[in-house]
């Protein structure tokens, strides 16, 4: 979870410059359908990032479809936005989960209900393909009308605590359990707000997988600072140095970050109990 910088281009210049590239019918279409866009366009920046209940532009169905189809079946222009979208490395990793390379672009308001955002640079967020089938056409809690995801491009993550972890060994086999908390001065709809994110999107089992998974990596470092003289605060300090690394790069929700903070705090853990992460993938 984190916000990422919008791409600084015009709107209005893509969608002219995508249904001039179109075939006639669907050109004519979204001609015609351009003042309403343009009108939708300007209700989203302005009640952004609390998009979830606009109004459906009124569109024929043609216009809906050519809409649509300016997404899907890609002109030079569309491929221009999608390939400037995608290779800023602000954004090469997943805003959604923070955890996978960047490969599709989510209709933040899906495409189905709003056409008009088919094409609208600010609803395109860089996404990883698993968090954006999890997320699918999804937008609105109906029973709270709290939104389901965060907007990377416009809700600011909070700097407050809530993203918590915690590490155990048991037998020798490192056990992580992520989890939301609800720190002092969060709202509760705040709070709502991320937990369904955190939930839908599956995050808990995905770091705890992905965290073992670079503890892996990691393997070799952790044994070098332990050293022949079995040091344990040694290990414990390369990891808060790392916690600290991660912090300054990505906040202190970091999902990684809050791995390494707990790690260090994790008596067994530096006290040998790293081998547990040893991956034996190698043939002997
Ligand atoms: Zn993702």
């Amino acid at each position: 979870m984190r916000s990422i910088p919008l791409l600084a281009v015009d709107a209005m210049r893509v969608f002219d410059a995508i249904a001039t590239a179109k075939h006639a019918p669907r050109r004519a279409r979204m001609r015609a359908a351009r003042e309403r866009v343009l009108e939708a366009y300007e209700a989203y920046e302005q009640a952004a990032p609390e998009v979830g209940d606009l109004n459906e532009a009124a569109l024929t169905d043609h216009q809906k479809e050519a809409m649509r189809h300016a997404f899907t079946v890609e002109t030079a222009p569309m491929t221009d936005l999608r390939g400037n979208l995608l290779k800023r490395v602000s954004v090469a990793r997943c805003p959604f989960c923070g955890i996978s390379e960047s490969s599709t672009l989510d209709h933040y308001l899906p495409k189905e209900q709003y056409p008009e955002f088919s094409v609208f640079p600010k609803n395109l967020v860089p996404s990883c393909a698993m968090c954006n089938t999890r997320k699918r056409d999804r937008v609105l809690d109906e029973g709270t009308d709290v939104r389901l995801f965060l907007h990377p491009c416009f809700d600011a993550i909070p700097d407050l605590a809530f993203l918590t972890v915690r590490t155990r060994m048991e037998e020798d086999a490192l056990v992580l359990s992520y989890r939301l908390t609800r720190p002092a001065g969060m709202t509760v709809r705040t709070f709502q707000h991320l937990q369904s994110h955190f939930r839908l999107l599956g995050l808990a089992d995905r770091y705890r997988l992905m965290g073992l998974e670079h503890l892996g990596g990691q393997y070799p470092a952790l044994r070098r600072a332990y050293g022949a003289g079995e040091d344990a605060e040694r290990v414990a300090n390369k990891l808060i140095e790392g916690a600290e690394d991660f912090e300054e790069a990505a906040g202190p929700n970091y999902w990684l970050a809050k791995l390494y903070r707990a790690l260090a705090a994790n008596d067994d853990f530096c006290d040998g109990g790293f081998e547990a992460v040893r991956v034996h993938s190698r043939p002997q």
